[in-house]
């Protein structure tokens, strides 16, 4: 079996630590290769070779660091194909999404190709008398990212494109359940002509993280993930002196009004609640159609539709409209919660526990799910499920709907399908939720604006990519300058403007 490496120093380095955990085909429900976890000793020695390397790429200008950029989104086009399906074997997403998860990345570095303009100061000329005021963005220093599962391609390049664009050293923390495609792109980085040290992958798990939290060589953390982790990070890397910002987890409604085009929220719920097997934090899971007759037109459109979806590996082709979950206890916490769902009397439409496909049988897949009449306080309504399985809850009027998405403890995503522009309007306005689709179902914002959930979907201060992140990973320095020749000899100051 394979084992995989970290990447420091420009090498792919072996584990040193002895621990491993196992990376699955989830298609497969097979072992496919091992990742090292790397030792808080292993951390340790990545930072300080970072942090060796990070003064002469801060002293680099900006144009040279953005054309490796550059060049990186060359490479990352022509080994597209590689890169999907190396993602698709170990997260399980067909390979058109795989490939998806790499050209979102690919756009936010294109978008950082443009930091010599974003990391312009500003200059206030005679703020007064012979004084001139300026301020500067500088690099951090050593700063990290600890990505999740569920984009591994996208998010690391959420994170180190403007961190390196800015000037900072990296230390990538991947997901240990898919760490290949982060190797890669380290691997294309230094091809594109990133210097040794200045990107750093390091594999692990809570020993790592928590090395990197303690290191006081690290200026930031930039974490993606579940939302009790995301928390921990927040709490002990904000303990510990850095600047951290922490995305969590997400429950995202669709309003459906009665007005909306029937068909449209149809195939939108059908595309954004079970796309990439519901593994998405922007994922639809719960339906909320204002009024009954709705509520029943809505189900009656969406039931053929959902039963149609042709649930497969990766392998099988473009047909395949989703993959398997990424672990058998992924499959099994969804498993369970559907079963929590029925014994909470919530009404199973369409029921994936029993889902097997030949040939697969050990694979981690789920069919597709669909609740209708779910409640508040159910547990399916609740929690992330993170899996193929959309709740319906019926809503009397617009604002009862409004109100079961701001009271719900997430806020990272939200639509509303409607024909009616006020009522879209006063949605978009009073919704208590990071990002909001009108008659878009999965409104995750391009490269050139910001990322962010708000309530329990981010803790810290600023969003991802956008002009934000350009904020996150540069600290503002100003200099407040008067020349000499606007003193009078003698040492003593006076103002030429003044006399
Ligand atoms: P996760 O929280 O299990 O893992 C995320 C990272 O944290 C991984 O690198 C993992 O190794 C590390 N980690 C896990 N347990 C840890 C512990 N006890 N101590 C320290 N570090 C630990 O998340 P996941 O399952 O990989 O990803 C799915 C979650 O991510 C979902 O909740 C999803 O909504 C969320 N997500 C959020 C966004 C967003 O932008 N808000 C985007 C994508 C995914």
């Amino acid at each position: 079996m394979k084992d995989l490496t970290h990447f420091v120093n420009g090498q792919h380095v072996a584990g040193g630590s002895g621990r491993f955990a196992d990376v699955y085909n989830p298609a497969l429900g097979e072992v496919q290769s091992r990742v090292p976890l790397a030792s808080k000793a292993e951390v340790d020695a990545a930072i300080a070779a970072a942090a060796e390397a990070q003064p002469k790429w801060a002293a680099t200008n900006p144009q040279r660091r953005a054309r490796v950029l550059m060049e990186f989104v060359r490479l990352l086009n022509r080994d597209m194909q590689n890169l999907a399906e190396a993602l698709s074997a170990e997260h399980g997403k067909t390979v058109p999404d795989a490939k998806g998860d790499v050209q979102r990345g690919l756009e936010v570095i294109e978008f950082c190709i443009g930091a010599p303009h974003l990391l312009k100061g500003e200059f206030s000329d005679s703020a007064g008398p012979g004084i001139d005021m300026y301020s500067m963005r500088q690099p951090l220093g050593v700063v990290a990212g600890i990505t999740p599962f569920n984009f591994p391609a996208m998010i690391p390049m959420w994170k180190l494109g403007p961190a390196l664009a800015c000037g900072n050293a990296f230390i990538l923390k991947p997901s240990e359940r898919a760490p290949t495609v982060p190797l890669m792109l380290a691997a294309l980085l230094q091809e594109a002509g990133l210097p040794d040290g200045v990107l750093q992958v390091v594999n692990g798990d809570k020993e790592a993280v928590d090395a990197i939290l303690d290191n006081p060589e690290i200026q930031a953390i930039g974490f993606v993930g579940s939302t009790p982790i995301a928390q921990y990070i927040y709490g002990r890397g904000c303990s510990n002196g850095k600047r951290v910002q922490c995305f969590g987890g997400a429950k995202n409604h669709m309003i459906v009004m009665p007005d909306a085009d029937m068909d449209q929220a149809a195939d939108a719920l059908v595309g954004a609640g079970y796309g990439a097997a519901g593994e998405r934090c922007m994922a639809i899971s719960v339906a909320v159609p204002v009024g009954e007759e709705t509520a029943d037109r809505l189900i009656e459109k969406l039931l053929p539709r959902i039963e149609k979806l042709k649930v497969g590996p990766y392998t099988a082709g473009p047909d395949v409209d989703y993959g398997p979950v990424v672990t058998a206890e992924a499959k099994a916490r969804v498993l369970g919660l559907i079963d929590k769902g029925v014994a909470e009397g919530a009404e199973l439409v369409l029921d994936g526990r029993n889902f097997s496909l030949q040939g697969y049988e050990k694979g981690f897949f789920v069919g597709p799910t669909l609740f209708d009449r779910v409640t508040t306080d159910m547990e399916i309504y609740r929690t992330e499920i993170f899996g193929p399985v959309l709740s319906t809850v019926r809503a009397k009027t617009y604002e009862e709907a409004l109100g079961y998405a701001m009271d719900h403890e997430y806020g990272n995503g939200t639509a509303i399908f409607t024909r009616d522009g006020d009522t879209a309007r006063d949605f978009a306005s009073r919704i208590n939720i990071g990002m909001v689709g009108i008659n878009v179902p999965i409104p995750v914002p391009l490269a050139y604006h910001t990322f962010g959930g708000w309530k329990k979907s981010g803790f810290g201060d600023l969003n991802q990519h956008g002009p934000d992140a350009f904020r996150f990973y540069t600290r503002t320095k100003t200099v407040t300058s008067r020349w000499p020749s606007g003193m009078k000899e003698g040492g003593e100051f006076h103002f030429k403007q003044m006399d």
